[in-house]
């Protein structure tokens, strides 16, 4: 597995997601617009305005090695993705540029600005420490904050999830989850039932929402392209992360139901299926850049993103009743669970230390994936897959031996066991950005020898 391939393989993912919603959202106009055409637009921008841009910094930073060509590509489709379409029928008036042609603009300033502070600039502190799709959205939407409080979207009502859920009536939470997100034409027609049954609510959330996250609006079409994709790449992708954040989501959706009451299915597919959580727990939270290394830490950091994502949303629909309608529209444009994800982005490299493998004299049999023959490929900076340290045949860490040793910092050189090291070369072997990651660790040991002699 290369970089590259791994970052085309994602990419493909990510188109074919688009294009499923597209299809779905294509009868839709709002605005004018097809809402399917604006999605695919929304995508042509924020890629092109991500490779280009990631081509002109390479130059002006004169950066070595290729250009991040297919890394700029999956960037600029999880900005779209995740940039939320579709004005609900409950809407009064919109606020949120939710729609084109203004969806266009901001698409084109979140890849900006998440492509030159959150992907470049971040990169050089030697490492990134948030998600840039994520940090991107939150700083431009910033601004808004102000629209919401004197709001004139969403003011018909927004139900608080601090109160038992169920179908009950015009203004339960269930006739809110068609009322947002089922087809506005038919809403509007009247051909639509309301309040709903379960399988109404159930058809909506799983198979197509009409509002809010592109690439979450069909879960069932997340989840099976996901797991594609998790299958292919089995080894690079985080997909602890994913397992262990969809199954604390649901175990805090029963916690709340426990506390609050209602029913308890209706609680547990809000939670997993909004097109915010699907989407961002298949392809934004499995970030390999700035999420843990270890194996326990990558569970631990999907157990606290889900806990975090259901608080926030908690914390937001308790208080004030009309606190509860202005900052709910707000966290819900956003999606409550970037915050989440970048709070627990900043938490990853507390997370690295936690689980790594305890370094061995003895030489340790690792399960190689196969590979055909060495081609000649390119490198490209450290990803943070954490492949290395699953392969190593002495259970060192030799991303975190390499880093240490390019810090010069002998003591954690020394304290990560890097004179263990035997030279298999599995680290390098394995390695998807092609770094000769053995070299380093030999170095570093012939470093350590110096200092003792
Ligand atoms: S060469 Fe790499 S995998 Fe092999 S023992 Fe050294 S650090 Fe571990
Ligand atoms: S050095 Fe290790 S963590 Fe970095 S990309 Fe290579 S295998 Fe992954």
């Amino acid at each position: 597995m290369t970089k590259d391939r791994l970052m085309a393989y994602t990419f493909v993912a990510l188109a074919i997601l688009a294009v499923v919603t597209a299809v779905i959202w294509w009868p839709i106009t709002q605005n004018g617009w097809s809402l399917g055409l604006t999605l695919l637009i929304n995508c042509a921008i924020a890629v092109l305005t991500s490779v280009v841009l990631d081509a002109l910094l390479a130059v002006v930073m004169k950066e070595k090695g290729p250009i991040n060509t297919l890394s700029a590509s999956v960037f600029g489709m999880i900005v779209a993705l995740s940039y939320s379409l579709g004005m609900p029928a409950m809407a009064m008036t919109e606020v949120l540029p939710l729609v084109a042609p203004e969806a266009f603009a901001y698409v084109a300033i979140i890849s900006s600005v998440g492509l030159i502070i959150f992907k470049k600039l971040q990169g050089l502190l030697g490492r990134k420490y948030v998600n840039p799709a994520a940090a991107a959205k939150l700083i431009v939407f910033l601004p808004l904050l102000h629209t919401v409080l004197i709001p004139s979207d969403h003011i018909s009502y927004i139900p608080t999830l601090a109160a038992p859920l169920n179908y009950d009536g015009l203004t339960s939470f269930a006739s809110y989850v068609q009322s947002c997100f089922a087809n506005p034409s038919l809403l509007m027609e009247g051909s639509i039932n309301l309040p709903p049954s379960p399988s109404d609510v159930f058809w909506t959330l799983l198979v197509n929402k009409y509002h809010g996250w592109p690439g979450g609006a069909s879960s069932i079409a997340v989840i099976i392209i996901g797991l594609c994709l998790f299958i292919v790449a089995r080894r690079y992708i985080k997909w602890r992360i994913t397992l262990s954040y969809l199954v604390a989501t649901a175990v805090m959706s029963l916690i709340m139901t426990g506390v609050y009451g209602g029913d308890a299915v209706l609680r547990l597919a809000f939670h997993l299926f909004l097109g915010s959580s699907i989407f961002l727990a298949f392809f934004m939270a499995t970030d390999p850049a700035t999420t843990p290394l270890t194996h326990r830490g990558q569970l631990i950091f999907g157990v606290g993103l889900a806990v975090l994502t259901v608080l926030i949303q908690l914390i937001f629909g308790v208080g004030l009743a009309v606190l509860t309608v202005l900052i709910q529209t707000y966290m819900n444009f956003l999606g409550g669970s970037i915050l989440a994800l970048v709070i627990m982005n900043l938490a990853s490299p507390m997370l690295d230390k936690i689980g790594l493998p305890q370094p061995t004299e003895t030489k340790v049999e690792k399960k190689l994936p196969k590979a055909k023959t060495f081609e000649a490929v390119k490198a490209y900076p450290c990803m943070r897959c954490g492949v290395c340290i699953t392969a190593c045949s002495q259970n060192l860490s030799p991303i975190l031996i390499k880093e240490a040793y390019d810090r010069n910092n002998i003591e954690a050189v020394k304290a990560l066991r890097a004179d263990l090291c035997n030279g298999c070369g599995n680290c390098t072997f394995v390695c998807p950005a092609r770094i000769d990651v053995r070299n380093s660790i030999l170095r570093a040991k012939g470093a350590l020898r110096a200092v003792k002699s």
